[in-house]
């Protein structure tokens, strides 16, 4: 069973991952907590070239978009997929709908090739259930900035992150059995609950 968290920034996707990870070791399951980019020992050294992009290094939109997508190719050979085939559920903080977001959208590289070449390098691997949390980038970069990643995300405008987030809520409605969103308001703890009787319930547990 494969669980993807998707949001922009601030959205508190690592916490939530996290929790759901506890909890279900707490039921007897094997859950195996991931994230993108970076898993992997090459994922690192992408997540590098990606974030650390200070001066001019940025990379071109399009170098951007293959890095993410061979980070998600690494990931899902060497964690996700045998993961999986060994009966393990599968947390991941950020998934393919990232990359439809910020490269397809935000970067206007074009939603639909952007799920081609994340459906091409991930072998067509799709999440079971796609959490989605849903913050207005006012309030999310906010929170982000107070957690230290204020540099980085000066770079982009507001509006970057107002279409980011649109395309998110877009593929949530695209596919609503994939989806759940939670929309930003309740507590770290009631989202988790929240979370948690949505995976119980598809979990049969
Ligand atoms: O999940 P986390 O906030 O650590 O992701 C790091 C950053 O990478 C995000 O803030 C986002 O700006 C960027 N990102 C991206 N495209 C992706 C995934 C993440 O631009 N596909």
């Amino acid at each position: 069973y494969f669980v993807a968290f998707e949001g922009g920034e601030g959205a508190g996707k690592s916490t939530q991952a996290v929790k759901l990870a506890a909890w279900l070791k707490l039921r007897g399951y094997e859950a195996v907590l991931t994230r993108e980019p970076g898993a992997t020992d090459i994922g690192m050294r992408i997540r590098t070239l990606l974030l650390d992009t200070g001066g001019d290094s940025a990379p071109d939109p399009r170098a951007e978009a293959l890095l993410y997508a061979a980070d998600r190719a690494q990931h899902v050979d060497k964690i996700i997929r045998p993961a999986l085939e060994r009966g393990a559920v599968v947390v991941t903080d950020r998934y393919i709908d990232s990359s439809i977001a910020y490269q397809g959208s935000g970067r206007s590289l074009g939603k639909g090739e952007i799920a081609w070449v994340s459906a091409w390098a991930t072998g067509g691997l799709k999440p079971d259930l796609t959490v989605l949390l849903d913050v207005e980038p006012e309030d999310g970069l906010h929170r982000a900035k107070a957690g230290g990643e204020g540099d980085r995300l000066e770079q982009e405008q507001l509006e970057f992150h107002q279409k980011v987030r649109q395309t998110f809520l877009d593929l949530a409605e695209a596919e609503p059995k994939r989806y759940l969103v939670i929309p930003a308001g309740p507590t770290v703890d009631e989202i988790a609950h929240t979370v948690r009787e949505a995976v119980a319930e598809r979990l049969d547990i």
